[in-house]
């Protein structure tokens, strides 16, 4: 294989690496500006016709990195699955055919057809039936409709294997082989994994022709002088975490707030104007003159904040900038240390503020690794601490009013105010206070967000679910819900916590801890292939050869169906209710609740199940 390390990339524009005009116009109108690392690796060797092999994580922009160059093979006249997807998860499957659809806003007619276990069977059928340029899948729903003959993949030119290592975790890499078997020999291949465990490296060297090799080498670099920290955005708008941050930070002077497109830039310098900050924002649009000026105004201290993408920000060096937050994360390590050195310049302290969506855990820790420094949580400030600040500071400014100013006539008119409304002098400068407010009060109204739970350090490698979650408000965005079951009323309508006990049914399966499962890949299954989410799965016994399981009543056929044909870990797992005793040793047992996955070591049920 030939390896290919990414340091930095000096690919300005997407016109550079040979997309057509269709695509190009829709990137600038989505603003992307410039590719990532990886896209800027990637792209020309996709479209060059090699296969590849990308170690990528979530974050970098690999899903352009290879929906682009596929694209560019679609004969849009040809209505036949011509590029196949195979991700992890349905969220997954989901979100790169809507990344695909937004790419493709100007290719009238091409059609990107998203098929996850879960999914009733007859709508799919319609869909395939009606075509798709490209088909977005989980590997065991694509390989029943491979096996059923309704998905036919003759015309494939090209297959894509995005997080590998998420499959093989979740146990569907059989499956992933068993499709990878049935696909016509003449077709491009390319494999993202965050990871390259043994396996993954095996099924590469045997389904892969010569591929390339790309991966995001870390740069390390030392960034002692800067104060790293970050906050899992949850529970608040990054704008209002943002506003909060910034005003309690206590040598705020000036900030770099870097975003991913161009018009992103655009949008939070309007917000933060609105909201009182002097913003601007600095992007590739901006001729050299202009951007020259918005750096003077930010030396000159016109300007508090400029909203930058990476590109526009290169080389700004202004001492007085005391933070950079990375409003969105960076694509690789390079780019972090690149935009965190824009402060702590001129032997000053710097802050370096990330933002990190909980799907975006790896990044962080790889960034940790490659700066070699831990990366702080930062609790977000409560709105008693922005009041306590703003109170601090507006005392500053009496006291220094009453130290330079004279005030001889002003004094003046409080005792007048004071004899002629007959009160103490304290409460006409109260009301003074009040008026000095000016639009931004002292006191601010609304409530705190429940503290976000930090990242802990074993959750490296987050369930599908934790790391998933944050995908699904996309899904709810667009007005569309995940049934728990096909026929399941909408979210609203359902009940916050599993079904009691009662309406719970206890199938039994034909995987346990002698097959090297985990509960994690039993939940990560069922929630895949049925379609049911992890709070409403029960609580799952681990034994030697078996495992239970216990899902809500009223399953219909068609996820039963699902389950018994579904395989973890490569062993099919033959789903049935449970009559029997268990087949061998308990060995761990796990409840769901109200959507948080919590071991519990309930002693009542590891008895009861020995008891029967
Ligand atoms: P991914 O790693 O593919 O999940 O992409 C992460 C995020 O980066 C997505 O929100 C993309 O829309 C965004 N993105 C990908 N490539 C670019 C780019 N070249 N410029 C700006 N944003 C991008």
């Amino acid at each position: 294989m030939k390896g290919n390390s990414i340091m930095s990339t000096s690919v300005e524009s997407f016109a550079e690496l040979g997309l057509s005009e269709a695509l190009l116009k829709a990137l600038t109108e989505i603003g992307y500006e410039t590719p990532s690392p990886i896209q800027a690796q990637c792209i020309p060797i996709l479209l060059d016709g090699h296969d590849l092999l990308g170690m990528a994580q979530t974050g970098t922009g690999k899903t352009a990195a290879f929906a682009l160059p596929l694209m560019e093979q679609i004969d849009v006249k040809l209505m036949k699955p011509q590029a196949l997807i195979l991700t992890p998860t349905r969220e997954l499957a989901i979100q790169v055919a809507e990344a695909l659809q937004s790419y493709a806003k100007h290719l009238p007619g091409f059609h990107v057809l998203p098929i996850y276990g879960g999914q009733s069977y007859t709508i799919q059928l319609k869909q395939l039936a009606r075509g798709a340029h490209v088909v977005v899948g989980t590997p065991g729903r694509v390989m029943d409709h491979l096996e059923r003959k309704t998905l036919n993949l003759d015309n494939l030119k090209t297959l894509v294997l995005d997080e590998a290592d998420e499959m093989l975790r979740m146990g569907f890499i059989d499956d992933v082989e068993w499709i990878l078997e049935h696909t016509p020999e003449q077709h491009q291949t390319a494999l993202f994994s965050a990871t390259m465990p043994e396996q993954i490296r095996r099924v590469a060297q045997k389904y892969l022709v010569e591929p390339r090799e790309i991966k995001i080498k870390a740069a390390t670099a030392t960034v002692a002088a800067i104060r790293q920290v970050y906050w899992q955005v949850s529970g608040m708008h990054k704008l209002d975490a943002l506003t909060r941050i910034l005003e309690v930070e206590d040598d705020f002077d000036a900030a770099i707030i870097f975003v991913r497109t161009k018009t992103a830039t655009v949008e939070l310098a309007d917000k933060l104007n609105a909201r009182g900050y002097a913003a601007a924002a600095l992007n590739g649009d901006l001729n050299q003159q202009m951007r020259e000026r918005v750096i003077d105004q930010l030396k000159s201290g016109a300007l508090d904040i400029v909203i930058a993408t990476d590109v526009a920000a290169r080389g700004i060096d202004v001492p007085r900038v005391s933070h950079v937050v990375n409003y969105d994360i960076p694509y690789d390590t390079e780019a972090y240390v690149h935009r965190i050195g824009r402060t702590g310049r001129a032997g000053r302290n710097g802050n370096a503020i990330l933002f990190v969506a909980p799907r975006e855990i790896r990044m962080l820790r790889t960034i940790e690794r490659a700066t070699r420094q831990p990366i702080a949580p930062l609790t977000l400030p409560s709105r008693a601490d922005v009041t306590n600040k703003r109170v601090t500071d507006f005392k500053a400014k009496v006291a220094e009013v009453i130290s330079t100013e004279g005030l001889d006539f002003f004094a003046n008119i409080v005792s007048q105010l004071c004899e002629e409304q007959d009160v103490g002098a304290e409460e006409v400068a109260a009301a003074l206070a009040l008026m000095a407010q000016q639009g931004k009060p002292l006191q601010i109204a609304g409530e705190d967000p429940a503290p976000a739970r930090p990242f802990a350090r074993d959750e490296r490698r987050p369930s599908p679910f934790t790391e998933r979650d944050p995908r699904k408000p996309r899904q709810e965005d667009r007005g569309g819900d995940r049934p728990r079951f096909e026929d399941r009323p909408r979210r609203d309508d359902r009940p916050a916590r599993p079904a009691p006990a009662g309406d719970m049914v206890r199938y039994r399966i034909d995987v346990g801890r002698e097959h090297g499962v985990e509960v994690r890949d039993i939940v990560g299954a069922i929630a895949n292939e049925a379609g049911i989410e992890s709070r409403f799965i029960g609580r799952i016994g681990l034994y030697e050869e078996s495992s239970t399981v216990e899902l809500p009543a009223g399953m219909p056929a068609e996820a039963a169906n699902a389950l018994k044909r579904t395989r973890i870990r490569g062993v099919p797992i033959n789903l049935r209710p449970d009559e029997g005793r268990p087949s061998g040793n308990f060995g761990a047992e796990r409840r769901f609740a109200g959507g948080e996955r919590k071991f519990d070591g309930d002693r009542k049920f590891r008895k009861k199940n020995f008891d029967r």
